[in-house]
């Protein structure tokens, strides 16, 4: 596979073209922003963590029937992925009240919601990412009725295939985000799938293992993706204290 030319740059991750015109290039990198791009950093290995930690969660999503752009890891920080006319619409799926749902609400963080909720949101930094519904979707042409009854749905499977899968790891999935593109006629699952997009609890102590040790100056960040990857690479619950 030859590394073509580059595409774009997004605030984790870069694109590049490959030989094969159906086929993207994506490398993760080190760089953190939060807060609207306020807060960065480099989280040394964060990119190595989350190519591998995405790459577990499309193989395992494709294995139950989910259809994702993941085509193959090729490197510590790349992975090959189909390339996909993405709709520019963020999708989260809620479980567990947390972020910006808990201030919006004044719902407190850690409420289990009677329901899954599903929001959307417009991708596009400079507009920060608003809340929009079927409507703004529908009048901005940004996909179709028939594409958001699709979207819908594979978004639900998805968390009806992840939580279980993380409980079995002891990790509470609270809630996370998606995006969609479409290939050849297809919706597929594209971006990536990892604790920058996703909220991870301890399920025994509650602590947090995701990107919110980062909006939060919690410290341990990479800490907390590694011991992610440990757990799902080990198929294991967590780590006994005292054990290395
Ligand atoms: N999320 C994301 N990218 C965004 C906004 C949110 O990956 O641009 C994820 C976030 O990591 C969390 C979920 O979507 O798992 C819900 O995020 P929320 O709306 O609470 O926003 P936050 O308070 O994290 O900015």
């Amino acid at each position: 596979m030859v590394k073509g030319e580059f595409l774009y740059e997004g605030k984790a991750k870069k694109v590049f073209r490959t030989d094969d015109p159906d086929l993207l290039l994506i490398e993760f990198k080190d760089d953190a922003t939060a807060l609207d791009g306020v807060k960065k950093d480099r989280l040394p290995d964060k990119g190595i963590l989350n190519n591998h930690l995405s790459a577990i969660f499309f193989e395992m999503l494709e294995k139950n029937g989910i259809e994702t752009h993941f085509e193959k890891t090729i490197s510590e920080r790349g992975m090959l992925v189909n390339a996909l006319e993405i709709i520019p619409v963020e999708v989260i799926v809620r479980n567990i009240a947390a972020g910006s749902i808990s201030k919006r609400l004044a719902i407190p963080e850690g409420t289990t919601l009677k329901k899954t909720v599903l929001e959307f949101s417009l991708k596009n930094d400079e507009l920060h990412d608003p809340m929009i519904n079927h409507y703004h979707i529908y009048a901005l042409d940004l996909a179709s009725a028939e594409e958001m009854a699709e979207i819908e749905k594979v978004a639900l499977k998805v968390n009806d295939i992840m939580i279980p899968y993380l409980k079995d790891k002891g990790i509470t999935l609270v809630d996370f985000k998606l995006e969609f593109g479409r290939h050849k006629g297809k919706i597929l699952l594209g971006d990536e799938i990892s604790p920058d997009t996703c909220r991870f609890w301890d399920s025994n102590s509650g602590e947090k293992l995701d990107k919110d040790r980062f909006r939060r100056d919690l410290g341990g960040v990479v800490e907390a993706y590694r011991e992610v990857l440990r757990r799902l690479e080990g198929g294991e619950g967590p780590a006994v204290e005292g054990k290395s």
